[in-house]
């Protein structure tokens, strides 16, 4: 019974978005709905692709790429809403329908941001703080965002980007991760963090390997950091 169940909502499924086509490409394996070109996306794709491997960081031979026939299926499958143009999810990026994609001047830094969440998938899952992945997304994409609001502490910072439901408040919080993500980059050099996400990515811990490289502990360096003079 359960069984049937599972069939019937996959089918169910599957009818809502429409024919799904696999397109195996040397980076990438796109799904996409068989109405959707991806030969704009593609460009995009490779050229995010190179950004992040330019910087230094390592992606998976092969990214799976999840395109969707609408706004309100990418939100479902994603958990994320509506407005965001992409996600991640176990490795795997998650795209808006393209026609909305290609409108949006910001889609190909998104991307390239996306990309560097699954580079640094397995140092987020060995405990990676989540200010300092969105900090580094960023910082390899070249985002930026107005700081309106200022942060006390890093603890204030990461319940923000966990919680927060306020578009300007989470703008500010995405704002500091990038600056400080920024100055840490500019302090210690880029090969030198890139040394420290690999020995995360490797199984170090965070507070020992910042600790290491800045010579104070993260809650100084932090002290120092947060207020934006
Ligand atoms: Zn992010």
């Amino acid at each position: 019974m359960l069984l049937l169940l599972l069939c019937f909502t996959a089918a169910t499924q599957a009818k809502s978005q429409g024919k799904l086509l696999v397109r195996k490409m040397a980076n990438f394996t796109l799904v996409l709905p068989s109405s959707q070109d991806p030969t704009h996306v593609t460009g995009w794709l490779e050229s995010a692709r190179k950004q992040v491997r330019e910087y230094g960081l390592a992606l998976p031979p092969r990214v799976v790429v999840r395109i969707y026939s609408t706004s309100s299926q990418f939100a479902q499958a994603t958990g994320l809403t509506t407005s965001h143009l992409a996600g991640t999810q176990n490795g795997r990026l998650h795209l808006q329908p393209l026609p909305l994609l290609l409108r949006r001047p910001e889609a190909l830094r998104t991307i390239g941001h996306e990309l560097v969440h699954i580079a640094l998938g397995q140092a987020a899952r060995n405990g990676l703080p989540r200010w300092f992945n969105e900090g580094m997304a960023m910082v390899v994409a070249g985002e930026q965002q107005p700081e309106s609001i200022r942060f006390v502490t890093l603890q204030a910072l990461q319940d923000t980007l966990l919680r927060s439901q306020n578009y300007s408040v989470i703008r500010s919080a995405y704002g500091t991760c990038q600056r400080l993500v920024g100055k840490f980059v500019e302090q210690q050099g880029k090969s030198a963090v890139l040394a420290m996400l690999r020995a995360i990515g490797n199984g170090g811990k965070f507070p020992d390997h910042f600790r290491q490289l800045a010579g104070i502990p993260l809650e100084k360096w932090a002290r120092q950091t947060l207020p934006n003079r």
